[in-house]
């Protein structure tokens, strides 16, 4: 956090250096896509050098996950140029329709009067679904609502692989979803203290007991914890199974 100055902040520790969050997904059809747009997006595409995207999820309207959505557009410029969807619930549409008018509300703000000059637009549109298990570009997902805070965040479930970041719980239609069929959970836990929008470690471990995955990954990590003691607190309870992740890791489901 700017500002800082706590251990954590101040760390060594290159897994204590945690941008914005969000994961990109290389499926085995190699399709390449990216949940959330963070503010810290463009950094991370470059120091992870991904040349490739087919489309994004937003799992919400919080700014921490959103704001880099502007970078998203030398995907679009090709050539040929392409437009790239955005996968969102219709409870956030509103939000990123006026927070982005230059980008989902083009046709309104350009014409003949006013064109757009430079050509740097992201050619990006937005694509509404509803909760519920779909095929979209050919990859099959189940999609769950998290209550998050006034809102909802959109839950990801794709071959064996469930995240579930921005909630301050589970409800049991998720967990009919979740419990024994996941291979690798990716869960908020956000801090030692409860929180009225996240999970914290208590209730992240409860989850991870309840769904008993494979493998879990603690995410959305503040500057509570560092990394390695994190690490050992999740140790102590589950052995090598849960652990928390850290930014560029890489994990095969
Ligand atoms: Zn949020
Ligand atoms: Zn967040």
């Amino acid at each position: 956090m700017i500002g800082c100055p706590c251990q954590v902040c101040h760390s060594s520790d290159e897994r204590d250096k945690r941008m914005r969050q969000s994961i990109y997904l290389t499926t085995k059809q190699h399709r390449h896509i990216l949940v959330d747009t963070s503010p810290d997006m463009r950094s991370q595409f470059l120091r992870s050098n991904l040349t490739k995207l087919d489309f994004c999820f937003i799992t919400h309207d919080h700014a921490d996950h959103l704001h880099g959505i502007d970078d998203v557009r030398p995907f679009c410029f090709g050539p040929p140029s392409k437009d790239i969807d955005i996968v969102i619930f219709e409870a956030h549409r509103q939000i990123l329709e006026t927070r982005f008018s230059y980008i989902f509300q083009r046709q309104k703000i350009f014409n003949e009067k006013n064109p757009y000059l430079g050509g740097g637009l992201p050619l990006l549109n937005l694509h509404i679904i509803s909760p519920g298990t779909q095929t979209l570009y050919g990859e099959q997902f189940t999609l769950f609502e998290l209550p998050h805070g006034h809102g909802i965040t959109m839950g990801i479930y794709h071959e064996g692989m469930a995240y579930v970041v921005d909630c301050q719980e589970i409800p049991p239609a998720a967990m009919t979803i979740l419990k024994g069929n996941t291979n690798v959970l990716i869960i908020d836990c956000l801090q030692r203290a409860p929180h009225q929008t996240h999970l914290n470690v208590t209730k992240a471990f409860e989850y991870i007991r309840e769904i008993a995955p494979k493998r879990a990954y603690l995410t959305h990590m503040n500057h509570d914890l560092s990394h390695v003691d994190f690490t050992k607190m999740a140790k102590d309870q589950f052995g090598a199974s849960v652990t928390p992740a850290c930014d560029m890791q890489q994990v095969l489901y």
